[in-house]
């Protein structure tokens, strides 16, 4: 395709570089995919983490601050230092994970969503659309306080306020050792997640989900609720009316009964906790990480879109030892495709997405037809017709497949 013949992107995308296989895919799918059919300008940031360690990870703010400028972004998986990465990449010190710095700078709450295939059948079967799930990524457990009780006393919770006489409440007597815990939240930080998942659902036209555990905790998970509840009514109920979708509360056991029956195709607002443990339920249920779509949205409507799995350091190993590996980039090829179609979206540049709905039925169809990489041949339903393929193999599968669409189209 010559360059007049191709399909123009009007505005920037931020363009977020990462680690070992992910990295290397990345490169694949830019060239293979994206390049050939599109006039894109992209904001480019180097979140490789020796770049990362040579900048003071300066590059990872700069980045967060061009996602929030042109409003959408695309991110390769990263490398949260340890001390093992330390050492590997002879680093100054274990920088922070990048989408915490991230998520922190664009005060984002992450949605996660599994690709449907239909040779891949989920684990729950009347589940036949996909189930996002957003997690709160703030405080309770996760920011607490703990302490080992050795033998009986007293406890309570203490708030001094800066000005005015402290509170307190006995928590429980002890008679002998155990243990306690303290945890918070704040309002700021409920609403913005509130806002997240409203914007989430509306540009989805999905319903969203919301569930705590108020009839317990009556002060605590109940201000979430009330949050959720003054937030939809003041600012989302006339939207989600006339798209057709509703907001849903109910108490978290509930939500999980009612969710395994369900068809799919809401979003599950889930406090911190029950986030971390139902996406891993959902994930697994719903087939691979590696059909994981994940998108970090702002509550001023930011989008950063990713992959739901990590670098897939295994197989850079393999990869560096000059093996082709069967690492599968659908994760990685969605995050491309949804920031393209979002990007179309806010640019009011139909042509852009449809582009990126293109790329995404010519994947699936791929899979379907039953060419994929070795991580979805043992999920796929049996067909003689299925063949495990490279990386590499799979991508020019998909770029045969999207040409001969654009040719019908155009
Ligand atoms: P991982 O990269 O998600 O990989 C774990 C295993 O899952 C792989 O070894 C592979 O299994 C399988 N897998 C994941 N993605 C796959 C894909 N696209 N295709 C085929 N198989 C896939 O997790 P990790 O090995 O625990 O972490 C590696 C690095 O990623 C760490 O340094 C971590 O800090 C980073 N990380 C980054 C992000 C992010 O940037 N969002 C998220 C998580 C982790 P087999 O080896 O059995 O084939
Ligand atoms: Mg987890």
């Amino acid at each position: 395709m010559t360059q007049k013949n191709k399909i123009k992107v009007n505005s920037p995308i931020a363009e977020l570089d990462g680690d070992e296989m992910t990295r290397i895919l990345w490169n694949m799918i830019k060239e293979h995919l994206l390049f050939p059919f599109l006039d894109i300008e992209l904001d480019y940031y180097d979140l490789h983490v020796k770049h990362r360690d040579d900048t003071d990870d300066q590059v990872t703010i700069d980045a967060a601050k061009a996602v929030k400028r042109h409003g959408v972004g695309v991110k390769c998986a990263t490398i949260t230092p340890n001390a093992a990465r330390v050492k590997e990449y002879d680093l100054k010190k274990e920088w922070k994970s990048p989408n915490g710095t991230i998520r922190g700078l664009l005060d984002g709450t992450v949605f996660r969503a599994p690709i449907l295939v239909k040779n891949i059948t989920p684990g729950v079967r009347g589940w036949t659309r996909p189930i996002t799930i957003g997690r709160h990524a703030y405080g309770d457990v996760y920011k607490n306080a703990e302490i080992q009780v050795d033998g009986p006393g007293t406890t309570e919770i203490v708030f001094t306020p800066e000005s005015g006489k402290p509170v307190r409440k006995v928590v429980h007597d002890f008679t002998g050792p155990g243990v306690l815990q303290g945890i918070h939240n704040t309002d700021a930080s409920i609403l913005s997640f509130a806002k997240a998942c409203f914007t989430f659902g509306l540009d989805q036209k999905q319903d969203v989900w919301f569930s705590t555990k108020d009839t317990i905790s009556k002060t605590y998970d109940t201000r979430f609720k009330e949050i959720f509840e003054e937030e939809y009514a003041a600012n989302w109920a006339e939207k989600f009316d006339a798209e057709g979708i509703n907001f849903f509360y109910t108490l978290i056991d509930d939500a999980v009964a009612r969710i395994m029956k369900s068809q799919g195709g809401m979003l599950w607002a889930c406090k911190n906790y029950d986030g971390d443990v139902m996406s891993d339920m959902l994930a697994s249920a719903f087939g691979s990480l590696a059909l994981m779509s994940s998108v970090l949205v702002s509550p001023k409507g930011c989008f950063m879109y990713e992959a739901a799995h990590g670098t897939v350091q295994r197989h850079y190993y393999q990869y560096q030892a000059g093996k082709k590996t069967s690492t599968n980039p659908m994760a990685l090829i969605f995050a491309w495709s949804s920031a393209l179609k979002k990007r179309g979206q806010m640019d009011d540049t139909p042509d852009v997405t449809r582009f990126g709905e293109a790329l995404e039925a010519a994947s699936m169809e791929t899979i379907e037809a039953g060419t994929m990489t070795g991580d979805l041949v043992a999920l796929a339903a049996p067909n003689e017709n299925n063949q495990r393929v490279d990386s590499e193999e799979f991508l020019s599968a998909i770029r045969s497949r999207l040409k001969s669409t654009s040719k019908q189209t155009g």
